[in-house]
C-alpha cells in the first residue's frame, strides 16, 4: 500500500530555529519530538535564498539554472513535470493549501494538484491565549481523505507564510520593508528575532495540532509527514547580513534549512551528510513508489532515511543576481553572487569581480574567519569549479526532460503537451 505524503514547506525557517537542531532552543516541542521519531537531516541545503526559486526547485527537483524560475518575469516552463502531475499520475489525488503570493497559478506552481488553494493556515481566535483555528479546508481535505485512504493514497502540500511575517509584529521602523527602501539598520535586531521566534513557536503548536488530526483521523500508519522550508532568515548574524532574498549573502543562517521525514515506517535516525533540496522530490517520489524514469538535478535520499547507504558525496551550489534599483537601494549584494559547498569548505563568490569568501566548515561552522586569503589555492580551486558548475547546469535545457508513456498521457490530458 503506498503512503500518504506531506509536504509541509514552512517559509523562511531556519535550521537552527529547532530545538533539535539547535539544543539551546527550546521553542518547538512538537517538531522536536517528530524529529525524534523520525530521520533528520542536519545540513540541508536551500537552492535559493528567496521563495520563487527554491519553491519551484522543491517541486522540480530541478536547479534553479535549469528551471529558470529566478525571478518575477518567470513562470515555471510548462515542459517541467511538477512533483504533483508525478505524483498524480502514480496513483496519488493532490491537493496544495499554500500561501500564494510566488506560489500561484501564476507562477505555475498550481499545476498538476487536483485541489489547490490560498489559505493562511494558522490562524488565532485569541492569539494572546494562542487559541489556534485550524483551517477549515484543510481539516475537510484530511477528513475526506481518511474515510476513503483505501481508495487511493493522498499527496498534501502545504505552505505558510506565517513565519516569514514575523515583521508584522514589529515597529515599521524594524521591517525589512524600511530597511530595504532606507538602508536604515533596525536599531533593536533582538526585537526582531524574538517576534521570529514567537512565530515559530506559533507554527510549532500548528504542527502538533495537525499531528493530532492525523492522528485522530487513524492515517498516521500510513502518512509520511516531511517538514522543510525554502530558505532561513537573518538577523544580523553577519555583519550587513539581514532579512533574505538579495539582502543578504549565502551564509547557512539563510542557506541551511530543516529536513525531517517522519511517520509511516521511517526509521529515527541522525543524518550527517549534505543533501540539498533539489534532492526531495526524487526522494519523495522513491518514498510514495512511484516510478517516472525521468532524471532530475536531484538525488534520491531514500537509503540515507532507511539507514542502508553512505555518503553520497553531494556539494550544494546556487547563484544570485541581483540589482540595485530604486525599491531595493540597500541590497549589500548587489552583483553577481555564487556559492559552492563541499563536505569541508563553503565559499561565497562574487563571479564578477572575484571577490571571495572561504570557510573551513568542519572547524568553524559559524562561518565566522573567512579563509580566502590563507587558503587562496583551496578559494580558487573552488571558484573555477563553480563556474563550471553554474555553465553546466545552463546547457540543461527543460525541455531534454525524459517524460515516459504514462506520463506523457498523463500531461496530454492535462493539456500540457
Ligand atoms: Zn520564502
Amino acid at each position: 500500500m503506498k503512503p500518504n505524503i506531506v509536504l509541509f514547506c514552512m517559509d523562511a525557517l531556519r535550521a537552527d530555529a529547532l530545538g533539535y537542531y539547535n539544543p539551546e532552543i527550546e521553542n518547538t516541542p512538537n517538531i522536536d519530538e517528530m524529529a525524534c521519531r523520525g530521520g533528520v537531516f542536519v545540513s540541508h541545503i536551500t537552492e535559493d535564498s528567496w521563495t520563487l526559486p527554491s519553491i519551484t526547485t522543491l517541486l522540480s527537483g530541478l536547479h534553479r539554472s535549469t528551471h529558470q524560475c529566478i525571478n518575477s518575469e518567470f513562470r515555471v516552463p510548462s515542459e517541467i513535470p511538477l512533483l504533483s502531475e508525478l505524483m498524480g499520475a502514480g496513483g496519488y489525488t493532490t491537493a496544495a493549501f499554500v500561501g500564494g503570493g510566488w506560489i500561484s497559478d501564476k507562477f505555475g506552481l498550481s499545476r498538476g494538484f487536483d485541489f489547490f488553494e490560498e489559505v493562511e493556515l494558522l490562524k488565532f481566535r485569541f492569539r494572546r491565549l494562542r487559541w489556534l483555528r485550524f483551517d477549515r479546508s484543510l481539516e475537510v481535505f484530511l477528513r475526506n481523505q481518511a474515510s476513503v485512504s483505501n481508495e487511493s493514497p493522498f499527496f498534501l502540500f502545504l505552505h505558510d507564510y506565517h513565519i516569514h511575517n514575523w515583521f508584522k509584529d514589529v515597529q515599521e521602523e524594524y521591517s525589512p520593508k524600511t530597511f530595504t527602501r532606507t538602508g536604515s539598520v533596525p536599531k533593536n535586531v533582538s526585537q526582531c528575532s524574538r517576534a521570529y521566534s514567537q512565530r515559530v513557536r506559533e507554527m510549532d503548536l500548528f504542527v502538533g495540532k495537525l499531528l493530532h488530526l492525523i492522528r485522530k483521523l487513524g492515517l498516521d500508519q500510513h502518512t509520511i509527514l516531511i517538514l522543510t522550508s525554502d530558505h532561513g532568515e537573518a538577523f544580523y548574524d553577519h555583519p550587513d547580513s539581514f532579512h533574505h532574498g538579495g539582502f543578504s549573502k549565502f551564509y547557512d543562517e539563510l542557506m541551511k534549512i530543516p529536513l525531517i521525514i517522519s511517520g509511516g515506517d521511517i526509521p529515527s535516525r541522525r543524518i550527517d551528510w549534505l543533501t540539498r533540496s533539489r534532492d526531495l522530490v526524487p526522494t519523495i517520489l522513491s518514498l510514495a513508489q512511484v516510478d517516472t524514469r525521468i532524471s532530475f538535478d536531484g538525488e534520491n535520499l531514500s537509503s540515507l532515511v532507511f539507514g542502508e547507504a553512505k555518503d553520497l558525496n553531494l556539494i550544494a551550489f546556487t547563484e544570485q543576481v541581483n540589482s540595485v534599483s530604486e525599491t531595493h537601494n540597500a541590497i549589500y549584494t548587489a552583483g553577481h553572487w555564487g556559492m559552492l559547498r563541499t563536505k569541508g569548505y563553503k565559499l561565497i563568490t562574487n563571479l564578477e569581480s572575484g571577490e571571495s569568501e572561504l570557510y573551513d566548515l568542519k572547524m568553524d561552522p559559524g562561518e565566522r574567519k573567512d579563509l580566502s586569503t590563507k587558503k587562496k589555492d583551496v578559494a580558487n580551486q573552488m571558484k573555477r569549479r563553480l563556474r563550471d558548475l553554474l555553465k553546466s547546469k545552463d546547457a540543461i535545457k527543460p525541455g531534454e526532460v525524459d517524460i515516459d508513456s504514462v506520463l506523457r498521457k498523463r500531461l496530454e490530458a492535462l493539456e500540457y503537451l
